[in-house]
């Protein structure tokens, strides 16, 4: 692609702009079918058998075919197997295997085995995204390993959206790479993510989105309150985990707190899964986790990697990390009858319009650089130019600095440079993609090109 620039002169409420949340008015008819063949049924089947295995504990028997860790490993791997007969040739399976040395809540050495069904991309094979539920379970005690721990909701409920992905979409084509992972031993401290997230950084494979699935058993906490059977949560932090020093000064200096990547991912997951094909609202909640709580998205924004993370809306504690058992008359324990097998089909939904639209629009843009060599009142903005064979151009964006999503939208056509007369002292700037079918790409926000 050329390089040439482009000036632009643009008010903020001038015209000849869209408004940001412009995009093709249909959905894609492959997405829309696949969201129809996402089926509560088979979610509730994949439930039924995890929680047969009677405990996934990380600490559990490794080979005794009927019960534990071990039993649930293989039968995970036989699924994506199936599903991957399907493909073409283009989902493959992999068990990622290590043994764990002794550490916090792994009191022995002891085997950790990540199931991972890659889908490879058809045009830009190295632009990678990742979904993820646990497989492993626990009880109050952590280190209980022999205890009934059932694990319906945390998390048989997100490998179950990480398993139906991966059968609706492995008969599909889609251009980016989509990995789909039962990751294990997130209960004893994240071992599983964060070995596959590592083994990634290693390899140098570019994850441009990581969404962990974990506790989207249901929208109805029983706990007396009413249902909210078509809202997930999904948790997106501001400034990255993996901020160095320097970029936390630039954020002191000029802002930014609101513009890291993973909450661009929040914004255009919100967009294009709160929909009425997915039937979901997707509340995007400004913060890492929850208190005291975290999950397999960590692992990933540790090594520098946008991710989010999807839970129900509301939790019961009683059901969570909790021995099966009565006690004046109440149920505890994570059990199949407190899942919603039609809410966990509307979450593998939502999942599944967030990673079909990123596969098919183009990447984020790399390299967004906003001028700062000299004191202007207008702002130039430069970027890389992005690999994909049918993108179109480039949509600059910008909102006021106290605006929490995108509001206005300028078409700068295929150039890697652009020039607007706004100040870049009073507005918030973003660049994104487009290709020929008018997907757009995350919003990438720029860096001090100085
Ligand atoms: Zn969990």
């Amino acid at each position: 692609m050329a390089v040439s620039a482009v000036a632009v002169t643009a008010g903020l409420a001038g015209p000849g702009e869209a408004a940001a949340s412009v995009r093709k008015p249909h959905v894609d008819p492959q997405l829309r079918a696949m969201l129809r063949e996402i089926d509560p049924e088979r979610i509730e089947a994949i439930i039924r058998r995890l929680v047969a295995f009677g405990t996934r504990h990380t600490l559990s028997a490794q080979d005794d075919p009927v019960r534990g860790i071990g039993a649930a490993r293989d039968w995970i791997a036989s699924e994506f197997e199936r599903y991957a007969a399907e493909s073409g040739g283009r989902m493959t399976v992999a068990l990622d295997s290590f043994i764990q040395p002794v550490s916090s809540r792994i009191p022995v050495p002891t085997r950790i085995t990540n199931v991972v069904a890659t889908l490879r991309g058809s045009v830009t094979p190295e632009r990678v995204y990742v979904v993820t539920g646990h497989y492993d379970s626990r009880v109050t005690d952590v280190l209980d390993a022999t205890s009934d721990a059932p694990g319906a909701d945390d998390d048989a409920s997100g490998v179950a959206v990480v398993l139906e992905l991966a059968r609706v979409m492995a008969t599909r084509s889609p251009e980016a790479t989509i990995v789909f992972a039962a990751v294990a031993a997130e209960e004893q401290g994240l071992y599983g993510s964060d070995h596959l997230a590592q083994t990634f950084k290693d390899q140098g494979v570019q994850v441009y989105g990581m969404f962990s699935n974990d506790i989207v058993g249901t929208g109805d906490a029983h706990d007396g309150t009413a249902n909210d059977p078509r809202t997930v949560r999904l948790f997106v932090e501001g400034v990255p985990t993996a901020e160095t020093a320097a970029e936390a000064n630039v954020r002191r200096s000029v802002g930014g707190e609101n513009d890291g990547p993973s909450r661009q991912l929040g914004r255009f997951v919100h967009e294009v899964a709160s929909t009425p094909e997915t039937g979901m609202r997707v509340r995007q909640i400004w913060r890492r986790d929850r208190y005291l709580r975290g999950s397999d998205h960590i692992s990933f924004l540790l090594r520098g990697y946008p991710a989010a993370r999807f839970t129900e809306p509301r939790e019961n504690f009683a059901h969570e990390h909790q021995d099966v058992r009565v006690v004046d008359g109440v149920q505890y324990g994570d059990l199949i009858e407190f899942c919603d097998f039609g809410y966990i089909a509307r979450v593998a939904r939502v999942n599944a319009a967030a990673l079909w639209s990123l596969a098919q629009a183009p990447g984020t843009p790399r390299g967004v650089v906003i001028d700062t060599t000299q004191l202007t009142n207008e702002t130039t903005l430069r970027w890389q130019p992005n690999p994909e064979p049918d993108l179109t151009g480039y949509e600059l964006l910008w909102r006021e600095t106290t605006a929490p999503d995108w509001t206005h939208t300028l078409d700068v056509g295929s150039v890697t440079t652009a020039t607007v007369d706004l100040s870049k002292d009073n507005v918030f700037f973003g660049v994104r993609a487009v290709d020929r079918d008018g997907n757009r790409s995350p919003v990438a926000a720029p860096q001090p090109s100085s």
